[in-house]
Formats: C-alpha cells, sequence, structure tokens
C-alpha cells in the first residue's frame, strides 16, 4: 500500500491510495505488480491490530474503527476498511487458513483441518475466535466447528470453540455412491 500526496507543491495531505493484489507465495504473502488506486484525502493505518490516534467523532467498537455494511464510520465522508475497521477479519482469517493448508497441499488429512480451524495467530481475531474485548474482539466468537469428509459420509463436529472443544465424529449410514449424476436442469430454472 502506498499513499501518494498532492505533489511537492501541495500542502502534503493525501490525494489517493495505490494497492498492490497479493498472491500467497512460497515464503506467505508476495506482491503481484497489479495495483489499482482510490480517491483519498485522509488515510488511518492500523498496523498490528490496534488503532490509535484517532480523531473526535469517530466512534470505535473494541479498538477498531465501527462501520456499517457499506464502510461508512460515524463521520459524514469518512470510510473505513481493512483491519483497521470492524467486520474485515474475514480476509485474514481466509488468508491464515490458505497459508496453513498450503504448507500440507497434496496430502492434506482431517488432523490438519482440525488443527487450522483451533489457531491462534492474530489472536483474538484469529481462526479460532473468543470474545475478548479488551484486546479488540468485542462481536464475534467461535461457537462451533465442523470439518466435512463428504466422500466418507462423516462429519467431524466441535459443539464449542474446536481449541477447548474436542471434535465428534458423525458417520451417516449408507453406502457412498460412487458417482452422482448431475441435475438435470439447474436449480431455479424454469421447469
Ligand atoms: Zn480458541
Amino acid at each position: 500500500m502506498r499513499v501518494i500526496g498532492n505533489g511537492p507543491k501541495g500542502n502534503g495531505t493525501a490525494r489517493e491510495v495505490e494497492f498492490e493484489y497479493t498472491r500467497t507465495g512460497a515464503n506467505g504473502l508476495e506482491g503481484t505488480g497489479e495495483t489499482f488506486r482510490l480517491a483519498a484525502d485522509q488515510v488511518f493505518k492500523a498496523i498490528g491490530q490496534t488503532l490509535e490516534g484517532t480523531p473526535d467523532g469517530l466512534a470505535l467498537k473494541g479498538r477498531k474503527i465501527r462501520v456499517d455494511t457499506q464502510g461508512r464510520t460515524s463521520l459524514a465522508q469518512v470510510w473505513a476498511g481493512g483491519d483497521c475497521a470492524t467486520g474485515g477479519d474475514t480476509l485474514y482469517r481466509n488468508q491464515r487458513a490458505r497459508d496453513l493448508l498450503a504448507a500440507k497441499a497434496g496430502e492434506l488429512t482431517v488432523a490438519d483441518l482440525q488443527e487450522a480451524l483451533r489457531d491462534h495467530a492474530g489472536y483474538p481475531l484469529s481462526i479460532c475466535r473468543h470474545v475478548d474485548a479488551e484486546r479488540g474482539n468485542s462481536g464475534t466468537a467461535s461457537i462451533a466447528s465442523i470439518v466435512m469428509d463428504v466422500g466418507a459420509r462423516t462429519m467431524y463436529v466441535a459443539s464449542g470453540p474446536p481449541c477447548s472443544y474436542e471434535y465428534q465424529t458423525v458417520t451417516v449410514p449408507g453406502a457412498v455412491p460412487s458417482a452422482v449424476a448431475p441435475q438435470s436442469r439447474p436449480v431455479g430454472s424454469p421447469a
């Protein structure tokens, strides 16, 4: 990410923010070289999941900027997104899960998936979530966890956060079909 100002003759305020797309490489996230820009005249950066020095009137939730589903904050004309705003954690969790599982690609086991779902990296915004208002997560928690092995008709269910609840094995009886015929017409199309 790069903040672009209004040039040496301007007053130093922000004009645009440039973002670079990333992909998962051998050593974690790496830039693809492809970028896009958004116009902005003020930028708040949150590094390490903690936000400091917020302006008056900007409502927070935990340690994050409170936003609605459109990214709108409590201040007119001010928008927020990513890790400094509420609701953006799933991107982090998704990337963390991908990184954990990619390391075992080709030989993933049910135990590997369960271990990834118990992960606490980035706590309290981790894959396995716990309500911890003091440390910036007052909103969401993992209340159950499920791994499904569809081919084996087996589910592994933890009835609470998987770091503290054992996965129970639930097997659906019946033979595993060798092939399932596709539907003759897409769901929702006219009969
Ligand atoms: Zn946990």
